[in-house]
């Protein structure tokens, strides 16, 4: 199975990807863990994405392809499925997305959009304290996804069918919502 997770800075993406992961034994891709893990070790990727990270600013479409495409043709991933996490955040990484996954075969796709009312993702994003997490910074996440990331949303409802979850309330409680409707569609699939 292949899951797909959307939606602003702040949903909740991260820590439902963590528990999604673990509870069907997809493996976990974050691109801001794979950006922020680079920038702490100081690799060429790091060096190059640290400032655009501290400010919000999205890293360049051919970087980040060129990364998806290398941990989606990993045996590992291949074998177990994984959780798309923070990619595509740009319709032209999406379209690319598209292609990846055709090429390698990959057709068991789910996307889950996770829905927050803006008032409340400045209050948790506030709270979590990421250098990214200044309320300047947050404004500017919050813009460079509605510009940006917000039509890949409509791009993909063309192809795939896209499940909103609400993401307000018992973190559990969200996460067996978001369970219940990827075990459901994966015995419709099976039928
Ligand atoms: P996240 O942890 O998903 O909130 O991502 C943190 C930061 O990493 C973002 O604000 C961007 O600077 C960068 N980033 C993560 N994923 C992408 C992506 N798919 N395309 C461009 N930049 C990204």
């Amino acid at each position: 199975m292949q899951v797909i997770i959307l939606g602003p800075p702040g949903v909740g993406k991260g820590t439902q990807s963590l528990l999604i992961a673990e509870k069907l034994g997809l493996i976990h891709l974050s691109t801001g863990e794979i950006l922020r893990d680079a920038v702490k070790r100081g690799t060429k990727l790091g060096l190059l994405a640290k400032e655009k990270l501290e400010s919000g600013i999205l890293v360049s479409d051919d970087i980040m392809v060129g990364i998806i495409k290398e941990v989606l043709s990993s045996g590992e991933v291949r074998e177990k499925g994984f959780i798309l996490d923070g990619f595509p955040r740009t319709l032209k990484q999406a379209v690319e997305l598209e292609q990846i996954l055709d090429v390698l075969g990959y057709n068991d796709v789910h996307i889950i959009n996770i829905l927050v009312d803006e008032n409340e993702i400045i209050k948790r994003l506030i709270g979590r304290g990421r250098t990214d997490d200044t309320e300047d910074v947050i404004k500017h996440r919050l813009e460079i996804y509605k510009e940006q990331t917000a039509p890949v949303k409509d791009y993909f409802s063309k192809k795939y069918k896209i499940v909103d979850i609400h993401g307000v309330g018992d973190i559990e409680e969200i996460n067996n919502n978001i369970i219940l409707m990827l075990e459901s569609a994966k015995v419709k699939n099976s039928r």
